[in-house]
């Protein structure tokens, strides 16, 4: 206002405007400052270039957020931990130890599983509990696969920019043809472990790691089956600070070497400049070249204004998105390991509901996490941390009718499944849906890992790391390829940082 007034005043508009909105310049800006943001600005700085990550809260993190009240402390995002090395990778790409910064602990417990007739299984890398021997033996075959296919044919999809079809042809890929041309790529996840589970159980807890992609395992083909790997073969992980100590330390790590950030500033447009971009935001700033790391069809929509490729790519339909209540009790629940899971009996209605017919679920399987298992301060003395979600469709908003029932549900199937009444012990809640994690992260519809991989079109299609119509724009985070999660996310920023 007072530029404008200043300009009219003494009549050399242009000039002056010129002068005092002078874009401010740097290689490389990165719009978004969640994992994805601040790890490709991490290595765009490791490669000498000046960076600016641009994020629209007035924190680092998206969707590795913090709710701390009232003695608790809650993750409000992801809480499996697996692939640490990718996150060590960034600080010693500076030379720093990644010890000096955030740890981590291995856990010998990956999950424990209850299922409605009574029966509970609990993975582990020790002791399973609740299987037979034929159980175990099946487990280890299939894990073995898992973790060859994931080691070599995983490999060619998650370390490199997407394939496109016509370069299979090339002589490199051929001694792939084989899998390409099995039955894990023909059949469904679950028709897959079906086949490979005698035990009915077992394979439904096999059908669940395709909910790690929010896919329904009843869809998304076999090739999936190597996602167990990462958990039960590789390990799974936490942080000594929580999930949320990620963030911070890659965060602090960031502005130590010379990143800079400007927090509380939504971008609101990007231009062609040539060559690069010119990015809109509090202020305008240009640069060689640009990164979205943020959801690219809020980035097409709402940033770069390109209908054509917003409608190309939202065709793709989005993945499933969570409803999470984050409770804090004045009581522990001895029993909750770091993860739990209450199986709903109606599994497969449950992923029609999510995908196919949108039926509401009335029955839905529950995951729990227990922070204070590896984080004890994240509770009052005595107290604990509840961290509660169930799948939900991203496309639907989900009425505070229908967050009391699932409410209601959840704590009866504690009451039932864990015997412990927690109705009177919640001290502390709060609670996140597809619309919040839409307005806290900019997330399409609210879905949490971009498109869904219910069919093998949406897996070769998913949106790539770059476009041919936009030259110096690269795409990192969980809504591209490879794929959505934390070590997914992580690859993306070092594929694009190698395209740079
Ligand atoms: C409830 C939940 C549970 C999950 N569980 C797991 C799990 O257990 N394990 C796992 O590995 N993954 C899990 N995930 C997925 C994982 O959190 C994501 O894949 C990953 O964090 C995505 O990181 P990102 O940087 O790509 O995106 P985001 O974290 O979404 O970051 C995008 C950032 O861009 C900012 N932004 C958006 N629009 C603008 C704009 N116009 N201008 C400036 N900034 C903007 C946002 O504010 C945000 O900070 C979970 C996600 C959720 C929500």
């Amino acid at each position: 206002m007072v530029q404008n007034d200043l300009c009219s005043f003494v009549g050399v508009k242009t000039r002056i405007d010129c002068g005092l909105t002078e874009a401010k310049t740097y290689d490389v800006i990165v719009i978004g400052a969640g994992l994805a943001g601040i790890s490709a600005a991490l290595r765009a700085r490791h490669k000498g270039n000046s960076v600016l990550v641009i994020e629209k809260n007035a924190h680092p993190g998206g969707k590795l957020d913090v709710i701390s009240e009232k003695g608790y402390r809650f993750d409000t995002g992801p809480s499996l931990f697996t692939e640490p090395y990718l996150v060590d990778e960034l600080f010693e790409l500076f030379d720093k130890n990644p010890r000096d910064y955030f740890n981590y602990e291995r856990q010998e417990d990956s999950c424990t599983y209850y299922f409605t007739d009574g029966d509970k299984i609990r993975l582990s890398e020790v002791n399973s509990t609740g299987l037979s021997t034929q159980d175990e033996q099946e487990i280890e075959d299939y894990l073995e696969k898992s973790l060859n296919d994931y080691e070599t044919v995983g490999q060619i999809f998650l370390e490199r920019p997407a394939i496109k079809p016509v370069e299979f042809l090339h002589p490199r890929y051929y001694k792939y043809y084989g899998y390409f041309t099995s039955s894990r790529m023909r059949n469904s996840l679950a028709s897959l472990n079906a086949k490979k589970f005698s035990n009915p159980k077992i394979s439904q807890i096999f059908n669940r790691f395709g909910t790690y992609n929010g896919s329904s395992p009843f869809a998304m083909k076999g090739l999936f089956s190597m996602i167990p790997s990462l958990e039960l073969k590789l390990g799974t992980y936490f942080p000594t600070e929580g999930m949320r100590s990620i963030v911070d330390s890659v965060y602090s790590l960031a502005t130590e070497v010379g990143v800079d950030f400007q927090f509380g500033v939504h971008t609101t447009d990007v231009k062609k400049r040539d060559p690069g971009y010119i990015v809109q935001a509090n202020r305008k700033y240009e640069c060689d070249k640009l990164i979205c790391a943020i959801d690219h069809l809020t980035f097409y929509k709402k940033i770069l204004k390109d209908n054509e490729l917003l409608e190309k790519y939202k065709r793709a339909p989005r993945s499933s998105s969570g409803l999470v209540f984050y409770w804090g009790l004045n009581k522990k629940i001895d029993e909750l390991g770091l993860h739990t899971i209450l199986f709903s009996d109606t599994y497969k209605d449950e992923f029609d509901g999510l995908f196919k017919d949108k039926k509401t679920i009335d029955r839905p399987t529950i995951y729990l996490h227990n922070s204070t298992v590896v984080c004890p301060q994240d509770a009052p003395e005595n107290g604990q941390t509840l961290f509660v979600m169930i799948n939900i469709p991203a496309e639907e908003s989900i009425s505070s009718e229908r967050r009391a029932f699932y409410r209601a549900y959840v704590i009866e199937r504690i009451k039932k499944d864990l015997g412990v009444d927690i109705s009177a012990s919640i001290q502390f809640e709060d609670y996140q849906d597809n619309y919040r994690i839409m307005q806290n992260t900019g997330s399409y519809l609210g879905a949490l890992y971009g498109a869904n991989s219910n069919s093998m079109k949406a897996v070769t299609n998913r949106h790539p790391n770059t476009i041919k119509t936009y030259k110096d724009l690269f795409f990192c985070g969980g809504t591209v390829h490879p794929g959505g999660g934390i070590p997914l996310v992580l690859r993306s920023s070092k594929i694009i940082s190698e395209l740079l």
